[in-house]
């Protein structure tokens, strides 16, 4: 089974996280480092009441992490 991240659809390989099309019909969603860093600082943008340097909404980020750790 392969794992991709939710949000650049990058897949997790043996040697790191690639840019390709996930071909397998198993897959199991994730965040890779890099998107999961980008959530984690838009969550902590708005708890120190700034604004999301993404512009994404705290609603918007508690989606799509939710939808990496389901
Ligand atoms: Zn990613």
């Amino acid at each position: 089974m392969q794992v991709q991240c939710c949000v650049c659809k990058r897949v997790r390989t043996e040697t790191g996280w690639e840019a390709k099309v996930a071909e397998s019909a198993v897959c199991s969603h994730s965040y890779c480092p890099q998107c999961a860093e980008e959530a984690f600082a838009d969550i902590r943008a708005y708890h120190n009441r700034e604004q999301p340097r993404s512009g994404r909404t705290l609603a918007a980020a508690m989606r799509r992490l939710s939808q990496g750790l389901g």
